[in-house]
């Protein structure tokens, strides 16, 4: 009617705590207290995408949602497809009673990894070796607004793991052995969630285009008994606090937002029941005021007692100190039996508002009331050319030259760009899915043409003279060599990808007949190898066949660009070993600092091809000749 249509619109009851002038204390405060358990639970509650809906966040008032292994709403879904998806989430989200927002959750662990197009960075065992922290900071910024741009604000890195036995399946996802290297690379956090002013105490994520970080796993999956994925870390507290603990105390400085627990037991106890390390440890000790999550079905592995069932897994990890639980699919069961516990004053209504606070204070802190849905301004930042640069630049950083020359006074690299004929091989060569290795794409990552980059061929193509011919074959099969006279070869191999249980590795060859490609060519044409791997691998044996052995890790969709550009020199190696090279695997575990060490390479290792060196004696000849 006129009179309706006349009539000022209703003003919105004023709420405290959707007052971003109101401290963020204060607004949890108040939220808190018009919650009713349903919702409070809701909040403890992430899903998986794929059970997802509507109808399930408006009815469980679901607090977060994660693409457990990066699933996307279809295959190889757009940045818009994404941004679509994660959008239709939060409406439901900001449509419930409270209005408060969903934080999606993603693996992000080397750039938005999940997403066709976007930037993939060197996995982290590389991003060691470049020994600069800055660096990894801004690979941080980028990787935030890659995420930022799907509507993704919550990205579960940094893995702070610090990897003692390479035979670990996520080794590649630590950044080495030594736990001051893994503490200087809590950079990363800065990166993703920008620097905490001095002084801040609490969760830190400064704007609507940085993300909340998640240092894992906590604490001590790195140190499990030979390097078997989830398994039990058998060492002292003092150990434990020395070795795998050291890089939390900096992240909890640094205001990382949440924690993830590890799969992992210690001395036996699993982590995700451990109430000692969780909460006294954690909160209280390091002052941690984040929240803490559980991994992928976490609690369902807390059996201790033997016997145990769902509802006593629920009760030991809430009770433990876990805050939000990926649950990810039996969500109705969590919540009723959750709900249960507090009802029969099992666990009290005390440890709910912990949690509870814990999450909405990362919420209202960044800023996620007011900025809940996908910002399209950032959709042009995902694969941009200045975070590919970046990506370049890493993984030029991050190359370790292992060996030059078969003596000191037959150096190959660098290599000459004006060769009549090279050539190009190993199943590497060509590939950027295996370039890229694990998380990417695919939780399991792929091979193939997964997402755009420059492989290692096209980076070399692209490097060498126009004269030069460039052969390419991925397996140096029989005739290759009769009569083509190459000049070199650049023979790249290495591991296919994998994560988590399923790399987990006893022998450590170098797999899809690497060792076949290396013999075979570098019996014919001097060679360098170029390895790519999560790990150190078995290369004793082979050593003496190859005239240079670059270790270039699990470079990225840049990979073939940042090659390139230390293979011919236009940059010198700068990389250094953040992991110890054994010479066998009985060796194993073995990390610099132990009693008997003596690997194939020692922690630190890395020559230069001592560009600015020659420079200098060619200066010092041709001085010398006008004399
Ligand atoms: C891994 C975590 C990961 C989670 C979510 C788990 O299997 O251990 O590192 O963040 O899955 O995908």
């Amino acid at each position: 009617s006129e009179s309706a249509k006349n009539h000022p619109p209703a003003r919105k009851t004023y709420r405290l705590y959707q007052d971003m002038g109101q401290p963020v204390e204060e607004r949890v405060k108040d939220l808190l207290s018009r919650m009713t358990l349903a919702e409070k639970i809701g909040q403890m509650t992430q899903t998986e995408r794929s059970v997802t809906n509507h109808t399930n966040i408006r009815d469980f008032g679901i607090g977060s949602i994660l693409s457990g292994g990066g699933s996307g709403p279809v295959e190889n879904a757009t940045v818009l497809q994404w941004g679509n998806m994660t959008n239709y989430f939060q409406k439901a989200a900001m449509n419930t009673r409270l209005a408060i927002p969903l934080i999606y959750g993603i693996d992000a662990v080397h750039g938005n990894n999940n997403i066709y197009g976007a930037t993939i960075f060197p996995h982290n065992v590389g991003l060691g070796c470049t020994r600069d922290p800055e660096l990894v900071e801004r690979i941080g910024s980028a990787t935030a607004l890659e995420c930022r741009a799907t509507g993704i604000q919550y990205a579960f890195a940094p893995c702070i793991a610090v990897c003692r036995d390479p035979r670990w399946g996520r080794c590649y996802e630590s950044y080495s052995e030594d736990p001051e290297i893994v503490r200087d690379m809590t950079s990363l956090i800065d990166g993703l969630q920008g620097r905490a002013p001095a002084g801040w105490d609490g969760p830190y994520v400064e704007d609507s285009d940085k993300v909340a970080a998640c240092a894992k796993h906590f604490v001590g999956d790195g140190g499990t008994t030979r390097g078997l994925n989830g398994n039990n870390t058998q060492v002292s507290y003092r150990e434990l606090v020395n070795i795998h603990m050291k890089a939390y105390k900096d992240a909890v400085r640094k205001g990382v937002a949440t924690v993830m627990a590890s799969y992992s037991s210690w001395n036996g106890v699993k982590m995700h029941a451990n109430k000692f390390l969780l909460t006294r440890v954690l909160k209280k000790e390091l002052g941690f005021k984040g929240f803490i999550i559980s991994d992928y079905m976490g609690i369902d592995l807390i059996t201790d007692p033997p016997g145990a069932n769902y509802t006593y897994s629920v009760y030991a990890g809430i009770h433990a100190g876990l805050d939000m639980i990926m649950v990810p699919f039996a969500y109705e069961q969590f919540i009723g039996n959750l709900t249960q516990m507090v009802k029969s004053g099992a666990i009290p209504m005390s440890r709910i508002n912990d949690a509870v606070t814990r999450i909405l204070r990362v919420k209202f802190q960044m800023g996620l009331f007011e900025s809940p849905y996908s910002d399209t301004k950032l959709v042009k930042t995902v694969g941009q050319e200045s975070h590919r640069e970046l990506s370049r630049e890493a993984v030029r950083k991050s190359l370790v030259l292992l060996k030059n020359g078969k003596t000191p006074l037959t150096p190959l690299l660098p290599l000459n760009r004006n060769a009549k004929r090279i050539l190009v091989t190993g199943s590497h060569a060509s590939n950027i899915g295996l370039q890229c290795g694990g998380w990417t794409i695919k939780w399991q990552g792929k091979s193939g043409d997964i997402t755009p980059g420059t492989t290692v061929l096209e980076g070399i193509q692209q490097a060498v003279s126009p004269d030069t011919e460039v052969v390419y074959a991925e397996k140096p099969g029989k005739g290759l060599f009769e009569n083509l006279g190459f000049d070199y070869a650049i023979v790249v191999v290495g591991e296919p990808p994998y994560a988590e249980t399923h790399g987990d590795n006893l022998n450590l060859t170098i797999p899809l007949n690497g060792p076949h490609a290396i013999t075979h060519t570098c019996r014919r044409v001097r060679c360098v190898v170029v390895l790519m791997s999560g790990r150190p691998l078995v290369v004793a044996p082979l050593l003496h066949q190859m005239d240079a052995l670059v270790a270039a890790w699990l470079p990225g969709t840049e990979a073939g660009l940042g090659i390139a550009d230390v293979l011919f020199g236009s940059y010198d190696f700068t990389g250094k070993l953040a992991r110890t090279w054994f010479r066998s695997v009985d060796q194993l575990p073995m990390n610099v600092g132990d009693k008997h060490y003596h690997p194939l390479f020692p922690f630190g290792y890395g020559l230069t091809m001592g560009l600015n060196n020659s420079r200098y004696i060619v200066l010092l000849v041709v001085l010398f000749l006008h004399m």
